[in-house]
């Protein structure tokens, strides 16, 4: 980080006056559930065709002004991110790999004719927020620091065609695990009605879009007691594809390790993805990219070949998966309740890198 007095000439700085007071922030942080506890301040950077980006700010958290027609209300012209702040043994503070989430972001931004913003106006918005809010950054028994960053379309104008003006904002908030711990590994409801992306759609852009169309899916999930929903392609229904926001991955027998491949430009590019895969090989694991099909799941997990079936994303970080239902019946991995061998090992080796507890051998971690 750079001195302080350099980021204030750079964005300017209101801090928040009247907020909650620290026994209450800290009571908040010690148990902070997920997606709730928000910390006290905003980054935002203001984006105007022919002037570009402009304006840096950090302001207290606070509700946004919009005028109604707003295209990003009508057209639904939005992306987003989703990282973490880690703490570290030291009482130090971490970023995972942040400028991947950057590079992502300008990926979503180009797929939804979006202003692109520079990588390092990314990087330098999320390390000034979780600067200045870092008394949130829970103990790494509690959790982590959710970071948000995403962009609205704030043009006030009607008719369909890119807005031309945009704010870029990050809010953050204190986070705990995402499924509570007691749900061990976690059940899934395959989707054989919609889908989440198509060839040629949205499917590798974060937009908001997706997560809408996701939701009835995800209704239907919980109304056969499922925690997540897995998706299947477009297609043929056939190929898994990923769940509603996190990537599927498979161990088999023989130790290779199987994962939906992106070349269908149907699935998110996720960062935890790219980062087991890695750890996978590193560790000896035959890793292969390709696509599987949920009839082949169900009939190597009955004859015992599919030993393992995690979840991953930064917000479940690698959570495994117990039971797949679907209109075709129920499919049980391994017994069905407990963390498979290597899926505890590739989520130790993560969280011992995210955490700063071991060292880093790729350079993923980046110190606040
Ligand atoms: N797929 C979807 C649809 C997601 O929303 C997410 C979460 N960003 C992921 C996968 C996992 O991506 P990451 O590991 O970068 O969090």
């Amino acid at each position: 980080t750079a001195p302080d007095t350099a980021l204030e000439t750079a964005f300017k700085i209101t801090r928040k006056t009247d907020g909650i007071s620290a026994v209450e922030r800290e009571r908040l942080v010690a148990d902070p559930g997920f997606g709730r506890a928000f910390t006290d301040h905003m980054a935002v950077i203001t984006y105007t065709e022919g002037r570009g980006w402009h304006s840096p700010e950090i302001l207290p958290r606070q509700p946004l002004m919009l005028d109604p027609a707003a295209s990003v209300l009508h057209y639904a012209q939005e992306i987003f991110e989703g990282m973490k702040a880690y703490r570290a043994p030291d009482g130090g503070i971490l970023l995972f790999r942040p400028e991947a989430n950057a590079r992502r972001f300008q990926k979503s931004a180009e797929r939804m004719a979006m202003a692109q913003l520079p990588e390092d106006l990314f990087l330098e918005a999320v390390d000034q927020l979780v600067t200045i809010d870092q008394a949130w950054v829970p103990k790494p028994e509690v959790g982590t620091l959710y970071i948000r960053p995403f962009m609205i379309a704030t043009e006030a104008a009607l008719g369909v065609k890119p807005s031309a003006e945009f704010k870029f904002i990050v809010i953050a908030c204190a986070a705990g695990e995402y499924f509570s711990s007691d749900a061990g590994a976690v059940s899934v409801w395959v989707e054989e009605n919609s889908v989440r992306a198509s060839r040629g759609g949205t499917g590798i852009a974060k937009c908001g879009g997706n997560y809408a169309a996701s939701l009835t899916a995800q209704m239907e999930g919980k109304a056969h007691g499922c925690h997540q929903v897995l998706f299947l392609d477009a297609e043929e229904r056939r190929w898994l594809e990923e769940m509603g926001g996190m990537n599927v991955m498979m161990v088999f027998e023989d130790g290779t390790l199987v994962t939906p491949p992106l070349d269908t430009g149907t699935i998110l590019h996720g960062i935890t993805r790219d980062s087991l895969l890695t750890l996978a090989r590193d560790n000896g694991l035959t890793v292969k990219e390709e696509r599987y099909a949920i009839d082949q799941l169900y009939a190597d997990a009955a004859a015992g070949r599919l030993k393992e079936v995690f979840a991953c994303g930064t917000a479940a970080v690698v959570t495994p998966i117990g039971t797949f239902k679907s209109g075709k019946g129920d499919c049980t991995i391994g017994d069905g309740r407990s963390t498979g061998p290597v899926t505890a090992k590739l989520r130790q080796t993560l969280c011992d890198i995210q955490f700063g507890r071991t060292n880093d051998p790729h350079d993923w971690v980046k110190r606040v």
